[in-house]
């Protein structure tokens, strides 16, 4: 090469390395002195320290005397070791911090360049700024970790939602804890990899959880039956679980353990669990159980795991609380089957939509002669029993009677203690007291109707035995005491004609004469009772001035005491002529006679008897009539009893005699002729009775 070349060759090198786009320099190898350095590489270096502020002005200086932290750095070692070793250095994505940029990065070779005998005498530096790329790099990193994070939390709430999803799903198909519980606990195994899930049912009356339903990992039977049985107060996340609403999550139970905040020596310890969560499962304010899961990993509580265990739980908790209610209304259902079972009244319920009888209870099924298996679920036309008495033609029914109070209750009628003959199929009867009302569902519709049935055949042939019995005791005691009677008659009439008698055999005659009359008076009465029992008991009313009635009353019971001073109140505005009653004038002597004997007799010690008569303008079709002593009176709790006949105070003296038939008559008497009575009394003062009996219109009068 000729030296013009050469010179042209060295003027165009400079140009060239004046305008790469990488920095270039030359240091000296000994003391590291930048020797030559284009202009990028100048301006590359605005992080320099020291006295050297310009760019150009670090020319001819060591490294260490204008690049910042050069030797803290390490950058010094490098170009030593380069120096030392001829070894070249290359740099990737050194980091530097520039003054006007911040952080910078950079790829830089360091290369040694040797004199004709090998020594190295220089060090050729090479500058790349790739700060743009590593940014951008570094923002596609951030970018990609940003992503992939999102795209975890997408993937658990994807589970989260399946593991939700299936369950939803089970509880639509079956409303079973148990089958709902075990579809939970197989979503989170097959989801989240739990090693082990249960549910507990909470027994509060034992205040501890029992097993419904677990999955453990094969050859844990020990981990299965420790969770059988749990006393709330066993654990410390069973405690807790009875009294918050919130799960209760052990991120990390070995940890827990090994801090003495669980029990070391649990099987969940053993098994190796690391994360644990307990969702208390929750009905309104009630305590229905537990949903638990352990993980192999630790588990956080805002994490995936529990918050699909919480979305189960609440479903699970739905379904408990359904099936605790309908547990409780089965057995008070059977209950309530129980006890109507047992009672001696025969019970059926009858449906309106299909006229079947739904239930009967064994009495039913007694009463009306019909097996229990042919009563229910057949509706009534179809009933075998219709057909046998068809084809009997018993007592030329179609129908048997009961059977019409089943179809009055089922068309909403009340019926109160009606008596109904039964017929049974084998031709026996039964006299029932039939009584039924109407069913309604919450919503006020009438869904049925329930019948009782009340055997009284016994009583009633009791009854007609007892009645049979009075009438013929009263015929056949009549007689004789007739003829006792007319004997005495003449016996009286014979003395009074002149056959004397002693006083003794006088007074016997006396004595026969009213006894007989007493014993005739007892046996009317209670020929009255059997004439009122078997609806004979007819008035023969005929128009009577009620006031002419009493006085007569009052002048046969004046007689026949000494100590009272019987008298007459009349508070009536118009004359006592216009007292005028349809009634039957031996049977209202009777009353009057009956209720002014009570007072004389019920007043022992004497004393005033006051019989009153009220008519007023308000109530001109009636008149009120009064007796009020101040006898021994009657306690409270006998008023309501002293109308019923054969009824007696309990604590009578019992000088005082009587049947208790008196007051039963007055009753029926009063009520027969349109009329009311009732009595006003405090014990050891006196007692009034009341009646109050109907008057002619003014135009009968
Ligand atoms: P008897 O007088 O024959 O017992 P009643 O039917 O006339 O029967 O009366 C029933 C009961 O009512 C009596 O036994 C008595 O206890 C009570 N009683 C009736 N009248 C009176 C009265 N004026 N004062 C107190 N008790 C009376």
């Amino acid at each position: 090469m000729n030296p013009s070349t050469n010179v042209r060759a060295y003027c165009h090198a400079d140009i060239m390395l004046e305008y790469m786009a990488i920095g270039i320099a030359l240091f000296d190898a000994q003391d590291l002195r930048l020797l030559e350095a284009n202009k990028l590489f100048l301006t590359l270096f605005d992080t320099h320290q020291g006295p050297c502020r310009q760019p150009e002005e670090i020319l001819g200086h060591p490294l260490t005397d204008w690049l910042y932290n050069a030797q803290e750095s390490g950058i010094v070692d490098i170009f030593r070791k380069v120096a030392e070793t001829g070894i070249p250095y290359r740099g990737d994505e050194f980091a530097f911090p520039s003054r006007k940029r911040g952080v910078t990065y950079w790829n830089w070779t360091l290369d040694p360049v040797r004199d004709q005998d090998g020594h190295i005498i220089y060090i050729v530096h090479t500058v790349s700024d790739v700060t743009a790329q590593v940014l951008a790099r570094q923002q596609a990193e951030q970018a990609q970790s940003a992503l992939s994070l999102t795209n975890s939390i997408v993937e658990a709430e994807r589970k989260r939602l399946e593991v939700t999803e299936t369950v939803a799903r089970s509880v639509r198909e079956s409303l079973d804890p148990e089958h709902i519980g075990n579809v939970a606990i197989d979503a989170i195994r097959t989801h989240f990899n739990s090693t082990s899930a249960c549910l507990h049912i909470a027994d509060p009356a034992q205040r501890a959880l029992r097993l419904l339903c677990a999955y453990t990992p094969p050859g844990r039977e020990d981990a299965m039956r420790a969770m059988q049985y749990i006393p709330y107060e066993q654990m410390l996340a069973t405690k807790q679980a009875v009294q918050q609403h919130d799960p209760i999550t052990v991120e990390d139970l070995q940890a827990a353990a090994a801090a003495g905040l669980f029990n070391k020596h649990s099987t969940l310890v053993h098994m190796g669990t690391r994360g644990y969560i307990c969702v208390p499962l929750w009905f309104g304010d009630y305590f229905e159980g537990t949903l638990c899961a352990t993980f192999a990993t630790t588990v956080q509580p805002d994490g995936p795991e529990v918050s699909a265990l919480v979305s189960c739980g609440t479903h699970i908790a739905a379904a408990l609380a359904h099936a605790r209610l309908h547990a409780t209304m089965k057995s008070e259902r059977t209950r309530l089957r129980d006890i109507l079972d047992q009672l001696p009244e025969g019970i059926l319920i009858a449906e309106v939509s299909n006229g079947t009888i739904s239930y009967a209870n064994p009495a039913a099924a007694s009463i009306l002669g019909i097996p229990l298996k042919d009563l229910v679920e057949i509706p009534l036309h179809q009933h075998p029993w219709s057909r046998i008495y068809r084809e009997a033609g018993l007592s030329g029914q179609q129908i048997p009677p009961w059977n019409f109070i089943v179809i009055r209750a089922l068309s909403g009628e009340t019926i109160t203690s009606k008596e109904t003959m039964v017929i049974r199929p084998g031709g026996g009867k039964a006299i029932t007291l039939a009584s039924s009302a109407p069913l309604y569902s919450e919503s006020g519709i009438m869904t049925g109707a329930v019948i009782v049935f009340q055997d009284v055949t016994a009583q009633k042939s009791l009854e007609q035995h007892k009645n049979e019995f009075l009438s013929i005791a009263n015929h056949e005691l009549r007689t004789p005491i007739t003829i006792i009677q007319g004997f005495a008659e003449i016996l009286q009439l014979q003395a009074e004609q002149g056959h004397s008698l002693n006083s003794l055999s006088q007074y016997a005659l006396t004595s026969i004469t009213e006894q007989s009359q007493h014993l005739t008076h007892l046996i009317e009465e209670m020929l009255d009772i059997s004439r009122i029992e078997q609806a004979q008991f007819t008035l023969q009313p005929a128009p009577h001035n009620l006031l002419a009635l009493l006085t007569h009353a009052i002048e046969n019971q004046a007689i026949t005491t000494r100590q009272h001073d019987i008298h007459l109140v009349l508070d009536v505005f118009q004359s006592p002529d216009v007292l005028m009653g349809n009634v039957d004038e031996k049977r209202i002597m009777q009353v009057f006679n009956n209720l002014i004997s009570n007072a004389i007799k019920y007043s022992p010690s004497g004393g005033e008897i006051e019989i009153g008569v009220r008519h007023t303008p308000d109530k001109p079709n009636e008149a009120m009539i009064w007796v009020k002593d101040h006898g021994i009176g009657i306690a409270a709790n006998e008023i309501p009893h002293i109308f019923k006949r054969f009824h007696r105070a309990s604590s009578l003296d019992h000088s005082l005699s009587g049947f208790g038939i008196g007051l039963y008559l007055v009753k029926e008497v009063v009520t027969h002729h349109g009329g009311r009575v009732w009595v006003e009394s405090t014990e050891g003062q006196g007692t009034t009775f009341y009646i109050v009996l109907p008057l002619n219109s003014p135009t009968h009068t």
